[in-house]
Protein backbone atom coordinates (compact mmCIF):
# COMPACT_ATOMS: atom_id res chain seq x y z
CA UNK A 1 0.00 0.00 0.00
CA UNK A 2 1.29 3.33 -1.03
CA UNK A 3 2.30 5.32 2.25
CA UNK A 4 0.34 7.68 3.66
CA UNK A 5 2.01 11.07 4.04
CA UNK A 6 -0.71 12.10 6.50
CA UNK A 7 0.37 9.18 9.26
CA UNK A 8 3.24 10.41 11.24
CA UNK A 9 4.87 9.13 14.45
CA UNK A 10 2.44 12.06 16.18
CA UNK A 11 -0.53 10.71 14.70
CA UNK A 12 -0.22 6.94 14.51
CA UNK A 13 -3.74 5.90 15.19
CA UNK A 14 -5.63 8.00 12.83
CA UNK A 15 -7.83 5.90 10.95
CA UNK A 16 -7.53 5.08 7.00
CA UNK A 17 -9.39 7.72 5.04
CA UNK A 18 -10.32 7.34 1.34
CA UNK A 19 -7.25 9.64 0.30
CA UNK A 20 -4.90 7.21 2.18
CA UNK A 21 -5.14 4.88 -0.92
CA UNK A 22 -4.32 6.92 -3.83
CA UNK A 23 -1.52 8.69 -4.91
CA UNK A 24 -1.86 11.73 -7.07
CA UNK A 25 -0.03 12.38 -10.56
CA UNK A 26 1.44 15.92 -10.18
CA UNK A 27 -0.96 18.06 -12.47
CA UNK A 28 1.54 21.42 -12.67
CA UNK A 29 0.45 24.24 -14.45
CA UNK A 30 2.98 25.50 -17.61
CA UNK A 31 1.59 28.12 -19.41
CA UNK A 32 3.68 31.12 -19.40
CA UNK A 33 3.37 34.00 -17.48
CA UNK A 34 4.71 36.04 -19.51
CA UNK A 35 6.93 37.64 -16.68
CA UNK A 36 9.86 40.41 -16.74
CA UNK A 37 12.89 40.40 -15.01
CA UNK A 38 12.41 43.81 -14.21
CA UNK A 39 9.32 45.78 -13.45
CA UNK A 40 9.14 49.51 -13.39
CA UNK A 41 6.76 52.05 -12.00
CA UNK A 42 3.70 52.67 -13.85
CA UNK A 43 3.60 56.01 -14.17
CA UNK A 44 1.53 58.46 -16.67
CA UNK A 45 1.15 55.76 -19.05
CA UNK A 46 3.99 54.48 -19.27
CA UNK A 47 6.95 52.30 -17.25
CA UNK A 48 9.73 54.41 -15.54
CA UNK A 49 12.76 53.50 -13.49
CA UNK A 50 12.28 54.97 -10.14
CA UNK A 51 14.60 58.14 -9.68
CA UNK A 52 16.97 56.80 -7.52
CA UNK A 53 17.43 53.78 -9.55
CA UNK A 54 16.78 51.47 -6.73
CA UNK A 55 15.28 48.13 -6.91
CA UNK A 56 14.02 44.98 -4.80
CA UNK A 57 13.09 41.53 -5.07
CA UNK A 58 10.27 39.10 -5.31
CA UNK A 59 10.58 35.70 -4.60
CA UNK A 60 8.56 32.86 -5.05
CA UNK A 61 7.58 31.69 -1.44
CA UNK A 62 7.19 28.21 -2.38
CA UNK A 63 10.83 27.48 -3.64
CA UNK A 64 12.40 30.88 -1.91
CA UNK A 65 13.88 31.73 -5.56
CA UNK A 66 14.16 35.30 -7.18
CA UNK A 67 11.39 35.97 -9.51
CA UNK A 68 12.17 39.66 -10.93
CA UNK A 69 13.38 42.70 -9.38
CA UNK A 70 10.86 45.61 -8.74
CA UNK A 71 11.36 49.58 -8.35
CA UNK A 72 11.26 50.87 -4.98
CA UNK A 73 9.78 54.54 -5.60
CA UNK A 74 10.34 56.84 -2.69
CA UNK A 75 8.62 60.24 -2.20
CA UNK A 76 9.60 61.97 -5.39
CA UNK A 77 8.25 59.16 -7.70
CA UNK A 78 5.31 58.87 -5.62
CA UNK A 79 5.27 62.91 -5.81
CA UNK A 80 5.76 62.20 -9.97
CA UNK A 81 2.52 59.60 -9.80
CA UNK A 82 0.37 62.14 -8.13
CA UNK A 83 0.90 64.59 -10.53
CA UNK A 84 0.50 63.05 -13.14
CA UNK A 85 -3.27 61.48 -11.51
CA UNK A 86 -3.99 65.43 -10.89
CA UNK A 87 -3.39 66.37 -14.38
CA UNK A 88 -5.39 62.95 -15.54
CA UNK A 89 -7.87 64.31 -13.37
CA UNK A 90 -8.37 67.73 -14.21
CA UNK A 91 -7.99 67.59 -18.24
CA UNK A 92 -9.89 64.28 -19.05
CA UNK A 93 -11.02 62.03 -16.41
CA UNK A 94 -12.83 63.86 -14.20
CA UNK A 95 -14.73 66.05 -17.18
CA UNK A 96 -15.48 62.31 -19.71
CA UNK A 97 -18.83 61.00 -19.51
CA UNK A 98 -19.70 58.33 -17.56
CA UNK A 99 -20.67 56.61 -20.68
CA UNK A 100 -17.05 56.78 -22.11
CA UNK A 101 -15.40 55.81 -18.81
CA UNK A 102 -17.77 52.58 -18.67
CA UNK A 103 -16.09 51.79 -21.98
CA UNK A 104 -12.50 51.55 -20.74
CA UNK A 105 -13.79 49.32 -17.67
CA UNK A 106 -15.21 47.17 -19.99
CA UNK A 107 -12.02 46.95 -21.79
CA UNK A 108 -10.38 46.22 -19.28
CA UNK A 109 -12.43 43.43 -17.21
CA UNK A 110 -12.36 41.81 -21.20
CA UNK A 111 -8.42 42.17 -21.41
CA UNK A 112 -8.58 40.77 -17.81
CA UNK A 113 -10.40 37.60 -18.95
CA UNK A 114 -8.30 37.49 -22.08
CA UNK A 115 -5.07 37.35 -19.57
CA UNK A 116 -6.40 35.30 -17.20
CA UNK A 117 -4.25 31.97 -17.38
CA UNK A 118 -1.01 34.48 -17.15
CA UNK A 119 -2.63 36.73 -14.55
CA UNK A 120 -3.17 33.44 -12.68
CA UNK A 121 -0.30 31.84 -12.78
CA UNK A 122 1.93 34.69 -12.05
CA UNK A 123 -0.14 35.47 -8.75
CA UNK A 124 0.47 32.00 -7.89
CA UNK A 125 4.10 32.29 -8.63
CA UNK A 126 4.69 35.29 -6.90
CA UNK A 127 2.19 35.08 -3.62
CA UNK A 128 2.20 31.61 -2.97
CA UNK A 129 -1.55 30.51 -2.89
CA UNK A 130 -2.85 27.31 -5.16
CA UNK A 131 -2.96 27.74 -8.71
CA UNK A 132 -7.05 26.63 -9.02
CA UNK A 133 -7.80 29.37 -6.22
CA UNK A 134 -6.15 32.17 -8.82
CA UNK A 135 -7.56 30.77 -11.43
CA UNK A 136 -11.00 29.98 -10.13
CA UNK A 137 -11.32 32.72 -8.07
CA UNK A 138 -8.70 35.86 -7.64
CA UNK A 139 -8.97 36.57 -11.16
CA UNK A 140 -12.14 35.89 -12.59
CA UNK A 141 -13.55 38.29 -9.18
CA UNK A 142 -11.13 40.72 -10.21
CA UNK A 143 -12.84 40.78 -13.55
CA UNK A 144 -15.98 40.59 -12.63
CA UNK A 145 -15.27 43.71 -10.02
CA UNK A 146 -14.37 45.85 -13.55
CA UNK A 147 -17.68 44.56 -15.21
CA UNK A 148 -19.97 45.98 -12.39
CA UNK A 149 -18.54 48.72 -12.26
CA UNK A 150 -18.52 49.17 -16.03
CA UNK A 151 -21.96 48.68 -15.71
CA UNK A 152 -22.52 51.50 -13.13
CA UNK A 153 -20.17 54.79 -14.84
CA UNK A 154 -23.43 55.85 -17.13
CA UNK A 155 -25.80 55.26 -13.77
CA UNK A 156 -24.60 57.61 -11.57
CA UNK A 157 -27.42 60.07 -10.95
CA UNK A 158 -29.32 56.55 -9.28
CA UNK A 159 -26.58 56.38 -6.61
CA UNK A 160 -28.06 59.18 -4.83
CA UNK A 161 -30.95 61.18 -6.25
CA UNK A 162 -31.82 64.55 -5.87
CA UNK A 163 -28.10 65.08 -4.98
CA UNK A 164 -24.70 66.36 -6.19
CA UNK A 165 -22.23 63.77 -6.26
CA UNK A 166 -18.94 64.69 -7.64
CA UNK A 167 -15.69 62.04 -7.51
CA UNK A 168 -12.52 63.38 -5.00
CA UNK A 169 -9.88 63.78 -7.92
CA UNK A 170 -6.86 61.67 -7.06
CA UNK A 171 -6.84 58.60 -4.64
CA UNK A 172 -4.41 57.13 -2.59
CA UNK A 173 -4.66 53.32 -2.16
CA UNK A 174 -2.52 50.64 -0.71
CA UNK A 175 -3.20 47.24 -0.75
CA UNK A 176 -2.31 43.57 0.82
CA UNK A 177 -0.48 40.93 -0.37
CA UNK A 178 -3.06 38.24 0.18
CA UNK A 179 -5.57 39.10 -2.63
CA UNK A 180 -3.29 40.98 -4.72
CA UNK A 181 -4.55 41.58 -8.00
CA UNK A 182 -8.30 41.22 -6.33
CA UNK A 183 -7.83 43.96 -4.34
CA UNK A 184 -6.77 45.97 -6.67
CA UNK A 185 -9.64 45.82 -8.26
CA UNK A 186 -12.14 46.62 -5.26
CA UNK A 187 -9.92 49.57 -4.87
CA UNK A 188 -9.39 50.97 -8.75
CA UNK A 189 -12.45 49.71 -10.32
CA UNK A 190 -15.15 51.78 -8.02
CA UNK A 191 -12.36 54.44 -7.95
CA UNK A 192 -12.56 54.68 -12.07
CA UNK A 193 -16.35 54.44 -12.31
CA UNK A 194 -16.84 57.48 -10.70
CA UNK A 195 -14.44 59.39 -11.79
CA UNK A 196 -11.38 59.49 -9.88
CA UNK A 197 -7.76 58.72 -10.91
CA UNK A 198 -5.78 56.12 -8.50
CA UNK A 199 -2.45 56.29 -7.36
CA UNK A 200 -2.17 52.18 -5.80
CA UNK A 201 0.54 51.26 -4.05
CA UNK A 202 0.53 46.92 -4.12
CA UNK A 203 1.95 45.10 -0.90
CA UNK A 204 6.08 44.35 -1.21
CA UNK A 205 5.74 40.64 -1.52
CA UNK A 206 3.01 40.45 -4.46
CA UNK A 207 4.06 43.34 -6.52
CA UNK A 208 3.81 41.17 -10.00
CA UNK A 209 0.32 40.81 -10.91
CA UNK A 210 -0.48 44.72 -10.11
CA UNK A 211 2.63 46.12 -12.11
CA UNK A 212 1.59 43.50 -15.41
CA UNK A 213 -1.89 45.34 -14.59
CA UNK A 214 0.06 48.75 -16.00
CA UNK A 215 0.53 46.61 -18.89
CA UNK A 216 -3.50 46.00 -19.16
CA UNK A 217 -4.37 49.86 -19.23
CA UNK A 218 -1.90 50.14 -21.49
CA UNK A 219 -3.63 47.60 -23.95
CA UNK A 220 -7.10 49.00 -22.62
CA UNK A 221 -5.76 52.41 -24.20
CA UNK A 222 -6.76 53.94 -21.05
CA UNK A 223 -5.46 58.31 -21.15
CA UNK A 224 -2.13 58.80 -19.47
CA UNK A 225 -2.14 59.30 -15.45
CA UNK A 226 -5.71 57.67 -15.13
CA UNK A 227 -4.08 54.40 -13.53
CA UNK A 228 -0.55 54.93 -11.54
CA UNK A 229 1.25 51.73 -10.00
CA UNK A 230 4.00 52.99 -7.49
CA UNK A 231 6.07 49.57 -6.02
CA UNK A 232 7.39 49.75 -2.60
CA UNK A 233 7.17 48.94 0.98
CA UNK A 234 5.42 51.05 4.20
CA UNK A 235 7.51 54.09 3.32
CA UNK A 236 6.25 54.27 -0.26
CA UNK A 237 2.40 53.57 0.80
CA UNK A 238 2.93 56.38 3.54
CA UNK A 239 3.82 59.41 1.09
CA UNK A 240 0.99 58.15 -1.35
CA UNK A 241 -1.11 58.66 1.65
CA UNK A 242 0.36 62.05 2.71
CA UNK A 243 0.73 63.21 -0.83
CA UNK A 244 -1.37 66.48 -1.10
CA UNK A 245 -2.75 65.87 -3.78
CA UNK A 246 -4.23 62.52 -2.68
CA UNK A 247 -7.71 63.95 -1.21
CA UNK A 248 -9.06 60.60 -0.52
CA UNK A 249 -7.11 57.11 1.24
CA UNK A 250 -8.71 53.78 0.78
CA UNK A 251 -6.17 51.60 2.41
CA UNK A 252 -6.51 47.07 3.43
CA UNK A 253 -4.35 46.13 5.80
CA UNK A 254 -3.53 44.87 9.18
CA UNK A 255 -5.34 46.69 11.73
CA UNK A 256 -2.10 48.18 13.49
CA UNK A 257 -0.76 50.21 10.52
CA UNK A 258 -4.45 51.35 9.55
CA UNK A 259 -4.39 52.85 12.93
CA UNK A 260 -1.18 54.61 12.49
CA UNK A 261 -1.89 56.20 9.06
CA UNK A 262 -5.23 57.53 10.79
CA UNK A 263 -3.27 58.96 13.12
CA UNK A 264 -0.91 60.34 10.90
CA UNK A 265 -4.04 61.93 8.92
CA UNK A 266 -5.87 63.13 11.77
CA UNK A 267 -6.33 67.20 11.18
CA UNK A 268 -6.32 66.81 7.43
CA UNK A 269 -9.34 66.25 5.63
CA UNK A 270 -8.56 63.68 3.45
CA UNK A 271 -11.74 61.09 3.21
CA UNK A 272 -10.49 57.91 4.52
CA UNK A 273 -11.74 54.41 4.07
CA UNK A 274 -10.17 50.95 6.02
CA UNK A 275 -10.58 47.47 5.59
CA UNK A 276 -8.30 46.22 8.53
CA UNK A 277 -8.05 42.93 10.16
CA UNK A 278 -10.55 40.08 11.63
CA UNK A 279 -10.91 37.25 14.09
CA UNK A 280 -14.59 35.74 12.66
CA UNK A 281 -16.81 33.42 14.49
CA UNK A 282 -18.00 30.83 12.38
CA UNK A 283 -20.75 29.44 14.06
CA UNK A 284 -22.35 25.69 13.93
CA UNK A 285 -25.49 24.99 15.64
CA UNK A 286 -26.87 21.77 16.28
CA UNK A 287 -29.26 21.52 13.91
CA UNK A 288 -27.00 22.00 11.12
CA UNK A 289 -26.67 19.82 8.14
CA UNK A 290 -23.27 18.82 9.43
CA UNK A 291 -21.43 17.66 6.51
CA UNK A 292 -22.08 20.90 4.77
CA UNK A 293 -20.71 22.78 7.79
CA UNK A 294 -17.41 20.83 7.94
CA UNK A 295 -17.34 21.70 4.33
CA UNK A 296 -17.84 25.48 5.45
CA UNK A 297 -14.93 24.99 8.47
CA UNK A 298 -12.33 23.72 5.84
CA UNK A 299 -13.23 26.53 3.46
CA UNK A 300 -13.66 29.34 6.17
CA UNK A 301 -9.96 28.49 7.69
CA UNK A 302 -8.02 26.96 5.04
CA UNK A 303 -8.56 28.70 1.80
CA UNK A 304 -5.50 30.93 0.43
CA UNK A 305 -3.37 28.77 3.66
CA UNK A 306 -6.11 31.27 5.88
CA UNK A 307 -4.38 34.67 4.32
CA UNK A 308 -8.01 36.03 4.40
CA UNK A 309 -9.14 38.69 6.81
CA UNK A 310 -12.55 37.72 6.80
CA UNK A 311 -11.39 33.28 7.65
CA UNK A 312 -13.40 31.57 9.99
CA UNK A 313 -10.87 31.25 12.06
CA UNK A 314 -13.03 30.85 15.74
CA UNK A 315 -14.77 27.79 15.02
CA UNK A 316 -17.83 28.36 17.94
CA UNK A 317 -19.65 24.89 18.16
CA UNK A 318 -22.33 23.98 20.10
CA UNK A 319 -21.53 21.66 22.53
CA UNK A 320 -23.63 18.68 22.03
CA UNK A 321 -22.42 18.21 18.66
CA UNK A 322 -18.56 19.40 19.44
CA UNK A 323 -17.17 15.60 19.48
CA UNK A 324 -18.89 14.69 15.87
CA UNK A 325 -17.93 18.09 14.27
CA UNK A 326 -14.06 17.32 15.61
CA UNK A 327 -13.97 14.05 14.62
CA UNK A 328 -15.58 14.94 10.59
CA UNK A 329 -13.42 17.83 10.42
CA UNK A 330 -10.42 15.87 11.22
CA UNK A 331 -11.11 13.50 8.67
CA UNK A 332 -11.92 16.05 6.21
CA UNK A 333 -8.63 17.65 6.86
CA UNK A 334 -6.92 14.75 6.63
CA UNK A 335 -6.86 14.60 2.65
CA UNK A 336 -6.15 18.19 2.25
CA UNK A 337 -2.95 18.26 -0.42
CA UNK A 338 -0.51 20.93 1.05
CA UNK A 339 2.67 21.23 -1.70
CA UNK A 340 3.51 23.28 -5.06
CA UNK A 341 1.13 25.67 -5.48
CA UNK A 342 1.61 25.40 -9.27
CA UNK A 343 0.11 21.93 -9.09
CA UNK A 344 -3.86 21.82 -9.84
CA UNK A 345 -4.45 19.24 -7.30
CA UNK A 346 -2.73 21.62 -4.29
CA UNK A 347 -5.59 22.69 -1.62
CA UNK A 348 -2.80 24.63 0.33
CA UNK A 349 0.03 26.42 -1.12
CA UNK A 350 2.94 28.10 0.29
CA UNK A 351 2.88 30.64 3.12
CA UNK A 352 3.33 33.78 1.60
CA UNK A 353 6.50 35.17 3.18
CA UNK A 354 8.94 34.10 5.90
CA UNK A 355 7.21 36.89 8.31
CA UNK A 356 4.21 35.52 7.82
CA UNK A 357 5.58 32.17 8.66
CA UNK A 358 7.23 33.27 11.24
CA UNK A 359 4.39 34.69 12.68
CA UNK A 360 2.30 31.92 12.53
CA UNK A 361 4.47 29.83 14.36
CA UNK A 362 4.95 32.32 17.07
CA UNK A 363 1.31 32.80 17.35
CA UNK A 364 1.16 28.66 17.52
CA UNK A 365 3.55 28.51 20.14
CA UNK A 366 1.65 30.67 22.02
CA UNK A 367 -1.64 28.62 21.99
CA UNK A 368 0.24 24.93 23.42
CA UNK A 369 1.81 27.38 25.77
CA UNK A 370 -1.17 28.54 27.18
CA UNK A 371 -2.64 25.19 27.53
CA UNK A 372 -4.79 24.77 24.33
CA UNK A 373 -4.40 21.35 22.55
CA UNK A 374 -2.88 21.64 19.43
CA UNK A 375 -3.74 18.96 16.42
CA UNK A 376 -2.52 18.91 13.05
CA UNK A 377 -2.41 16.43 10.08
CA UNK A 378 1.20 15.58 10.04
CA UNK A 379 1.18 15.83 6.24
CA UNK A 380 4.57 15.48 5.12
CA UNK A 381 5.96 19.64 3.49
CA UNK A 382 8.41 20.63 0.84
CA UNK A 383 11.71 20.52 2.13
CA UNK A 384 12.15 24.70 0.65
CA UNK A 385 9.53 27.24 0.40
CA UNK A 386 7.77 28.54 3.51
CA UNK A 387 4.73 25.82 4.05
CA UNK A 388 2.35 25.03 7.24
CA UNK A 389 0.15 22.25 8.20
CA UNK A 390 -3.63 23.14 8.26
CA UNK A 391 -3.55 23.13 12.55
CA UNK A 392 -6.34 23.18 14.65
CA UNK A 393 -6.72 23.86 18.25
CA UNK A 394 -9.20 22.54 20.90
CA UNK A 395 -9.47 23.31 24.34
CA UNK A 396 -9.45 27.06 23.83
CA UNK A 397 -10.56 29.39 25.90
CA UNK A 398 -11.51 33.27 25.50
CA UNK A 399 -8.16 34.40 26.73
CA UNK A 400 -5.99 33.18 24.61
CA UNK A 401 -4.13 34.34 22.33
CA UNK A 402 -5.34 32.15 19.25
CA UNK A 403 -8.67 33.20 20.22
CA UNK A 404 -8.19 36.78 20.25
CA UNK A 405 -5.22 37.76 17.64
CA UNK A 406 -5.13 37.59 13.98
CA UNK A 407 -3.27 34.55 13.51
CA UNK A 408 -4.10 34.96 9.51
CA UNK A 409 -2.81 31.92 8.40
CA UNK A 410 -4.05 27.59 8.35
CA UNK A 411 -4.84 27.30 12.21
CA UNK A 412 -8.54 26.89 13.48
CA UNK A 413 -9.46 28.12 17.17
CA UNK A 414 -12.86 25.58 18.52
CA UNK A 415 -15.02 26.97 21.25
CA UNK A 416 -17.89 25.59 22.53
CA UNK A 417 -21.29 27.25 23.42
CA UNK A 418 -24.50 26.00 24.87
CA UNK A 419 -26.98 28.43 24.13
CA UNK A 420 -27.08 30.81 20.83
CA UNK A 421 -26.73 33.94 23.71
CA UNK A 422 -23.27 32.39 24.42
CA UNK A 423 -22.73 32.12 20.83
CA UNK A 424 -23.16 35.93 20.04
CA UNK A 425 -21.66 36.74 23.40
CA UNK A 426 -18.43 34.86 22.31
CA UNK A 427 -18.80 36.11 18.68
CA UNK A 428 -18.67 39.47 19.50
CA UNK A 429 -16.11 39.12 22.42
CA UNK A 430 -13.54 40.55 19.85
CA UNK A 431 -12.07 44.19 19.18
CA UNK A 432 -12.87 42.92 15.15
CA UNK A 433 -16.42 43.01 13.19
CA UNK A 434 -15.44 42.31 9.54
CA UNK A 435 -17.72 38.93 9.23
CA UNK A 436 -18.76 35.59 10.71
CA UNK A 437 -20.60 32.50 9.37
CA UNK A 438 -23.64 30.91 11.01
CA UNK A 439 -24.81 27.01 10.26
CA UNK A 440 -28.39 26.32 11.08
CA UNK A 441 -31.17 24.95 9.71
CA UNK A 442 -33.86 27.87 11.35
CA UNK A 443 -34.40 30.43 8.64
CA UNK A 444 -35.30 32.27 11.67
CA UNK A 445 -32.75 32.09 13.81
CA UNK A 446 -30.22 33.01 10.48
CA UNK A 447 -32.25 35.89 11.04
CA UNK A 448 -31.66 36.50 14.42
CA UNK A 449 -27.91 35.75 14.43
CA UNK A 450 -26.93 38.31 11.58
CA UNK A 451 -29.21 40.80 13.84
CA UNK A 452 -27.12 40.54 16.73
CA UNK A 453 -23.89 40.01 15.47
CA UNK A 454 -21.49 42.61 15.27
CA UNK A 455 -19.79 41.86 11.68
CA UNK A 456 -19.73 43.74 8.36
CA UNK A 457 -20.52 40.30 6.20
CA UNK A 458 -22.74 37.20 8.05
CA UNK A 459 -23.01 34.72 5.82
CA UNK A 460 -25.73 32.01 6.46
CA UNK A 461 -25.02 28.41 5.71
CA UNK A 462 -21.88 29.00 3.42
CA UNK A 463 -18.71 30.95 3.47
CA UNK A 464 -15.99 33.43 1.75
CA UNK A 465 -18.81 33.73 -0.78
CA UNK A 466 -17.73 37.17 -2.65
CA UNK A 467 -19.92 39.26 -5.29
CA UNK A 468 -19.25 42.73 -6.59
CA UNK A 469 -22.91 43.72 -5.93
CA UNK A 470 -22.75 42.84 -2.44
CA UNK A 471 -20.64 45.51 0.42
CA UNK A 472 -18.11 44.57 2.49
CA UNK A 473 -16.30 45.54 5.30
CA UNK A 474 -15.90 46.05 8.78
CA UNK A 475 -17.01 46.73 12.59
CA UNK A 476 -14.62 48.01 15.13
CA UNK A 477 -11.45 47.96 14.71
CA UNK A 478 -12.29 46.07 11.68
CA UNK A 479 -12.32 49.23 10.02
CA UNK A 480 -14.91 51.36 8.23
CA UNK A 481 -16.41 52.28 4.86
CA UNK A 482 -17.41 49.58 2.36
CA UNK A 483 -16.46 48.09 -0.77
CA UNK A 484 -18.41 46.75 -3.70
CA UNK A 485 -21.86 47.45 -4.60
CA UNK A 486 -24.18 50.92 -4.18
CA UNK A 487 -22.21 51.48 -1.06
CA UNK A 488 -18.61 50.78 -1.92
CA UNK A 489 -18.90 53.81 -4.87
CA UNK A 490 -20.15 55.99 -2.38
CA UNK A 491 -17.32 55.90 -0.70
CA UNK A 492 -15.68 57.22 -3.79
CA UNK A 493 -17.36 60.06 -3.99
CA UNK A 494 -18.82 63.20 -2.17
CA UNK A 495 -22.41 63.65 -2.08
CA UNK A 496 -23.57 67.46 -1.55
P1 LIG B 1 0.15 45.54 6.40
O1 LIG B 1 -0.73 46.48 7.14
O2 LIG B 1 1.46 45.20 6.98
O3 LIG B 1 0.43 46.10 4.94
C1 LIG B 1 -0.59 46.46 4.07
C2 LIG B 1 -0.05 47.44 3.08
O4 LIG B 1 0.29 48.65 3.75
C3 LIG B 1 1.22 47.00 2.35
O5 LIG B 1 1.14 47.42 1.02
C4 LIG B 1 2.30 47.76 3.10
O6 LIG B 1 3.44 48.00 2.33
C5 LIG B 1 1.61 49.05 3.42
N1 LIG B 1 2.13 49.79 4.55
C6 LIG B 1 2.86 49.34 5.60
N2 LIG B 1 3.15 50.36 6.44
C7 LIG B 1 2.58 51.47 5.92
C8 LIG B 1 2.50 52.84 6.34
N3 LIG B 1 3.05 53.25 7.48
N4 LIG B 1 1.83 53.70 5.56
C9 LIG B 1 1.24 53.29 4.44
N5 LIG B 1 1.28 52.03 3.98
C10 LIG B 1 1.93 51.12 4.72
O7 LIG B 1 -0.73 44.28 6.17
P2 LIG B 1 -0.34 42.95 5.39
O8 LIG B 1 0.45 42.11 6.32
O9 LIG B 1 0.21 43.27 4.06
O10 LIG B 1 -1.78 42.31 5.14
C11 LIG B 1 -2.42 41.54 6.07
C12 LIG B 1 -3.46 42.35 6.81
O11 LIG B 1 -4.40 42.90 5.90
C13 LIG B 1 -4.28 41.48 7.73
O12 LIG B 1 -4.41 42.09 8.98
C14 LIG B 1 -5.63 41.39 7.04
O13 LIG B 1 -6.69 41.14 7.88
C15 LIG B 1 -5.73 42.68 6.36
N6 LIG B 1 -6.66 42.58 5.23
C16 LIG B 1 -7.89 43.16 5.35
C17 LIG B 1 -8.81 43.06 4.32
C18 LIG B 1 -10.16 43.68 4.45
O14 LIG B 1 -10.83 43.84 3.44
N7 LIG B 1 -10.60 44.06 5.62
C19 LIG B 1 -8.47 42.39 3.15
C20 LIG B 1 -7.21 41.81 3.06
C21 LIG B 1 -6.31 41.93 4.11
MN1 LIG C 1 6.69 37.38 -4.09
Amino acid sequence: MPKSPARTKANPARELVFGDLWEYDPAPETADPKLKPRYDLFINGSFVPPRAGKYFATINPAHETKIADIALADASDVDAACKSAHKAFTNVWGKMPGKERGKYLYRIARLLQDHAREFAIAETLDGGKPIKESRDFDIPMAAAHFFYHAGWADKLEHLAPGRQIAPHGVVGQVIPWNFPLLMLAWKIAPALAVGNCVVLKPAETTSITALKFGEICQEAGLPNGVVTIVSGAGETGAAVIQHPLTTKVAFTGSTEVGKSIMRSLAGTDKKLTMELGGKAANIVFDDAPLDQAVEGIVNGIFFNQGHVCCAGSRLLVQESIAEIVLAKLKRRIAVLRVGDPMDKNTDLGAINSRKQLTKITELVKSGVAEGAEKYDTGCKLPAKGFFFRPTIFTNVSMSHRIAREEIFGPVLSILTFRTPEEAVEKANNTPYGLSAGVWTDKGSRILQMSTLLKAGVVWANTYNKFDPTSPFGGYKESGFGREGGKQGLLDYLSVG
